[in-house]
């Protein structure tokens, strides 16, 4: 407020405005309220000081402090009060500021705030310590009865929390232009309200007819909740001039109160007193709460639009109730309007029929076992396209340890799915394409050996019987050079496809070099590989002869069959030698190795 000032000049600012306002405020409660023995019924200088301490700087105190001793003391002066009285009640009332100021460094190290209760509970210790120490000390020196004592601790502290409150919050908001920056829909309301607790608190107090004390109650607690802790404040604090003053004047139901003055001031302050109890509390409570729903309200707009971002919504099962939630996120998953309402058998039944069973498995085992859980299904969205959707989630346990909610997120993995399918395809493919032998589409030479290779161990670690037989084409030079390359080609194509639909299914047959074949014939005994290995011979001679246009091919075969202790390289030696010796005896014939 003064930081721009240097310090004298900042120091007369600070003596200045304590001394005037102290001294008007004395003077006027004085003079209004006519309390007994020359005490107010609320002595609102002592609030208006606490206030001023708590908003300046550190620096300005001494300076505040000489003011408040001057006005104080030309107040009482003023107001016809004996020389030891004014200069005992002056020393009392400072010394409940340095009380008050002290408790208050103290259990507030930071900034003084009415808008959290634990601050308005340390306000409250702080004005009754300072108004109990401020009473000991005026009793004490002026030599009063108990009643002073109880007067004058009551009319302190009514100044204090009724006069201290608004000042702190009011200059607060100048402060930080939160009023310049407040709507005109606000303000309109923030004046409506308070005029008519004013307009209230006439009505209640200006006539004794009926005894209405209660209807500026209502108009605190609308202020405490519309406005807030400084509606309660500024609320109070009208109804404490108005009814402080009419009173003073004898109108009103306080006023018309049968008895001594003394028992009207206190009813009075009582009346204050409950007031303010109850609305402060009130109104810092509700501004607490609404905080709360405020924050609430970000982080689950915070929480919608990372979903939106991610493309990942959430649902959530109450098992109690036994309905459903579903985030925004989740309805555009489903392709559907959020909000529209749904329960949990819809949920289910938003899965293709083949899932649902999956899915309903999936939840009963998470509930019944309480942990996390994972599936991915397709779901049928709105539009009548599939989808592939996964979820995770978790179980949400009681007090007692029973499950009362599943909370779950949904992600749309189409896309994902559908990379995967696409990358599975193209990698069997290329396998296939490395695996095959381009002219006759059989296993290739690196195909074939790898299967060998697998089919030997086997045979090694289950004794099953198994057999290798090699085949190579007759005299294909010849028909190389009388027919052409291609004819060739076709040649070896043709003895491939014969010699292959000569096989068992649980035979392989592979191309191992230019006219040369392998038939691995997997549990097979000596005798049927023989059998099969020479239906392979006479499928070719018989097939190839049949074909039109294609010269007539035989081949001659090397059967070896797997003796328990060779390794591969050894079982082929021995088929092709088994070969070598079918070519030599004059091709077209099975010879097996010894
Ligand atoms: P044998 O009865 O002793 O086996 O006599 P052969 O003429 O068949 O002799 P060999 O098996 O050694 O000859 C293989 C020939 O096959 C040599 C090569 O020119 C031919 N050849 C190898 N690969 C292909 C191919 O992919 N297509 C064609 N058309 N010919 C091939
Ligand atoms: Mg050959
Ligand atoms: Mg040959």
């Amino acid at each position: 407020m003064t930081r721009s000032l240097s310090p004298r000049v900042e120091a007369v600012f600070w003596f200045l405005l304590t001394a005037t306002g102290y001294f008007l405020l004395a003077s006027l409660s004085l003079h209004a309220t006519k309390g007994a023995d020359n005490i107010a019924a609320v002595w609102p200088p002592s609030g208006y000081f606490l206030a001023l301490l708590i908003l300046m700087p550190p620096s300005a105190r001494v300076a505040a402090f000489a003011g408040m001793v001057t006005a104080s003391l030309s107040a009482n002066l003023y107001g016809g009060a004996p020389l030891w009285s004014c200069l005992a009640f002056t020393f009392s009332n400072g010394c409940e500021a340095l009380v008050g100021l002290w408790i208050l460094r103290r259990r507030e190290p930071g900034e003084l705030s009415f808008m959290v209760p634990r601050s308005v509970v340390s306000f409250c210790v702080a004005a009754f310590a300072a108004s109990f120490v401020s009473a000991v000390f005026a009793w004490g020196l002026a030599g009063k009865g108990p009643d002073f004592f109880l007067s004058w601790l009551t009319t302190v502290l009514l100044g204090m929390l009724i006069v201290t409150p608004p000042i702190v919050m009011l200059a607060r908001m100048v402060d930080t232009n939160a009023l310049t920056n407040a709507s005109t829909a606000m303000k309109a309301e923030a004046t409506a309200i308070l005029t008519a607790t004013g307009l209230v608190t006439i009505l209640a107090f200006s006539q004794s007819q009926f005894p209405a004390t209660f209807l500026p109650c209502v108009a605190v607690v609308a202020a405490a909740y519309r406005l807030g802790p400084f509606g309660a404040a500024a609320g109070m604090l009208i109804v404490t001039i108005i009814a402080s003053l009419l009173t003073g004047q004898g109108y009103g139901p306080i006023a018309a109160i049968e008895g001594v003055q003394k028992a009207r001031v206190l009813f009075l302050q009582f009346y204050l007193l409950i007031l303010l109890f109850t609305t402060l509390p009130l109104a810092s409570l509700l501004i607490g709460r609404q905080r709360l729903a405020k924050r609430l309200e970000q982080s689950n707009r915070w929480l919608l639009q990372a979903e939106a971002a991610a493309l990942v919504g959430h649902w959530r099962v109450d098992l109690v109730g036994w309905t459903i939630t579903w985030s925004d996120q989740t309805y555009r998953v489903h392709g559907l309007e959020p909000g529209m309402p749904v329960d949990v058998d819809y949920s289910v039944k938003q899965y293709v029929a083949e899932d649902r069973v999956a899915v309903r498995k999936t939840l009963e085992a998470a509930v019944r076992t309480g942990e996390p859980f994972e599936f991915q299904g397709r779901i049928r969205r709105a539009d009548g396209e599939v989808r592939h959707v996964k979820s995770h989630g978790s179980i949400e346990k009681g007090r007692d340890g029973r499950a009362i909610g599943i909370f779950g997120t949904v992600q749309d993995v189409t896309e994902t799915v559908e990379n995967a399918r696409i990358l599975e395809a193209a990698r069997s493919a290329a396998e296939r394409v490395a695996n095959t032998d381009m002219l006759t589409g059989l296993p290739n030479r690196r195909h074939t050996l790898a299967f060998l290779e697998k089919a030997l161990a086997r045979a090694r670690d289950n004794g099953a019987p198994l057999a290798v037989a090699i085949f190579d084409i007759d005299h294909f030079k010849r028909i190389n050079d009388t027919h052409g390359h291609a004819v060739g080609d076709r040649v070896i194509h043709r003895v491939g496809q014969r010699a292959k639909a000569a096989l068992r299914d649980e035979d392989m047959l592979g191309r191992i070099g230019g006219e040369e074949f392998v038939c691995i014939l997997q549990r097979s005994s000596a005798h049927a590989a023989e059998i099969v290995a020479e239906r392979v011979r006479k499928a070719v001679e018989v097939g190839t002869a049949a074909e039109e246009g294609l010269p007539q091919a035989t081949i001659s075969v090397g059967l070896a069959v797997y003796d328990g202790d060779s390794d591969i390289e050894e079982l082929l030696h021995r088929a092709d030698k088994a070969l070598y010796v079918a070519k030599r005896e004059g091709r077209n014939r099975l010879r097996r190795a010894a």
